[in-house]
């Protein structure tokens, strides 16, 4: 048989078309999708026959039936409806997994949003009054609740809440910052830069590894605007070290009538030091009288990407009225997931429970030994082939938050002698929900912190298929 009369034997479109599973699927997803795929399939059968060698014409032949092409065309359209933005099982043990999403959101953000989202809402809309409202007022008694803040905004990023800070309290002046907190976040965020960006002049003072109250003070000149904290989120300067801290910078503001800025950056709304985590908080620092504080919604606040700014009623009644509020302001989405989020603080237990974040921070040891035995036991199970040893493995916060801590953890290394353990790594990231994990000295590590116990059924049948041939 040659090539040509394979051509012709393939099945023409409206056959192909007549097919049940297409008839359904076309009532389902629309007849274009359906016509569109099966197009394709026959683009790609025609390529196929090209590319036969003569002696595998004569088998190919089986293939040209009209059932054979719509099913192809049916799991061309599946592939096609599904978003690329879609579930992934983080088994990194890094929290906030920045290419993973950072912060994964409390089941009652998920939910709030879910509810809010199909219908219209009082986004913007005095329902009491009948008229026109404000998106800024929805967050404000909860967050005057829970961190003592006058006022409150929320924008895109902590990127977006340091520009507008910036350009709405010291655009035209000078800022004074330590030459020890001229952090980069990443990409091109840098202090040095948005400070150019908001129209601010950056004052550095001090040196690297320390900064004394007494170097603001003596920069101090008619043309400062503020005083300004960074939290070096990201890296920690060690030894011959000094900062000045939040209560000396607020007492030098009153004392020369400057605004004290702290850009906070991760967002943590309780004391965790209790775990081992030194890291600020923000009620904490709220305390100390600062005026604007600003820091991210999903770094361990545990909420939607988004930029928070708390502080004092006059400076935050001027940015809310400024032109880049409107360019950097977030939708009724970022607004259901914060307030529920937020709502959760209410109960500092019920927010260690709720909030996954917190919760991974803080589960304890032996939960996730336990946890740890319940997979490994699941997985032996599912592939006896495969070795599986628990191990000591230490976690992380990561999204830039806390670099020198590791919480200890538990984690199941996995190989195999069939496999090897990139391949393994491999097959596992192909899966659907891919599982991510990491290898270490040629086993893949799945560490239980970040996985929940509803995806443990996911990781199962990842493992399990993850045999040796294919
Ligand atoms: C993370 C961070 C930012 C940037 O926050 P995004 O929400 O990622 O835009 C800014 N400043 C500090 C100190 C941070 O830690």
């Amino acid at each position: 048989m040659i090539q040509k009369d394979l051509l012709r034997k393939i099945p023409k479109m409206d056959e192909i078309l007549n097919d049940d599973k297409l008839r359904f699927l076309m009532e389902e997803q629309g007849r274009k999708t359906v016509v569109d795929a099966v197009r394709e399939v026959l683009d790609e059968i025609r390529s196929e026959i090209f590319a036969l060698a003569p002696e595998e014409t004569e088998a190919f032949q089986s293939k040209l039936t009209s059932a054979a092409a719509a099913i192809r065309a049916v799991l061309k359209v599946e592939e096609k409806g599904k978003p690329h933005l879609r579930p992934v099982i983080n088994a990194t043990g890094t929290i906030l997994h920045t290419n993973l999403g950072r912060a994964p959101l409390a089941r009652a953000a998920a939910e709030n949003v879910a509810r809010l989202l199909p219908g219209y809402s009082n986004l913007e809309y005095d329902v009491p009054k009948g008229k026109r409202g404000s998106r800024h007022d929805i967050l404000q008694e909860t967050m005057m609740e829970m961190t003592g803040a006058e006022d409150v905004m929320i924008v895109n990023n902590n990127a977006s809440a340091t520009l507008l800070v910036l350009s709405s309290m010291a655009a035209g002046k000078e800022v004074i910052v330590s030459r020890g907190e001229l952090v980069e976040i990443g990409g091109s965020f840098r202090i040095p830069d948005i400070m150019e960006q908001g129209g601010a002049k950056l004052r550095e003072v001090g040196t690297t590894n320390k900064t004394k109250i007494s170097d603001y003070e003596n920069a101090i000149n008619e043309n400062t605007g503020a005083l300004m904290k960074v939290h070096t989120s990201n890296y920690k300067v060690m030894g011959f070290t000094q900062e000045a801290t939040l209560e000396e910078l607020v007492e030098l503001g009153r004392k020369h009538d400057l605004p004290v800025i702290f850009d906070m950056g991760n967002g943590l709304m309780v004391d965790l030091s209790p775990y081992g985590l030194d890291e600020p908080n923000v009620p904490a620092s709220l305390e100390t009288g600062i005026d604007v504080i600003l820091f991210s919604g999903d770094k361990l606040l545990g909420g939607p990407q988004a930029g928070m700014i708390a502080g004092k009623r006059e400076y935050i009644e001027k940015m809310k009225k400024h032109p880049l509020a409107r360019a950097l302001r977030v939708d009724k989405m970022t607004f259901a997931a914060m307030e529920a989020t937020l709502m959760l603080y209410r109960d500092e237990v019920l927010a260690k429970k709720e909030i996954p974040v917190l919760r991974m921070i803080t589960e304890e040891k032996d939960s996730l030994t336990m946890r740890a035995e319940a997979l490994a036991e699941r997985i032996r199970e599912a592939n006896p082939a495969l070795k599986v040893r628990l191990i000591d493995a230490d976690d992380q916060i990561g999204g830039g938050s806390a670099p020198m801590f590791y919480l200890p953890g538990k984690a199941l290394a996995l190989s195999s002698d069939e496999i090897s353990t990139a391949e393994l790594e491999k097959r596992l990231r192909r899966s659907e929900p891919p599982v991510v994990g990491r290898i270490h000295e040629d086993e893949l590590l799945l560490a239980i912190r970040t996985i929940r116990e509803e995806e443990y059924e996911d990781v199962v049948r990842a493992v399990g298929a993850a045999k040796d041939s294919e």
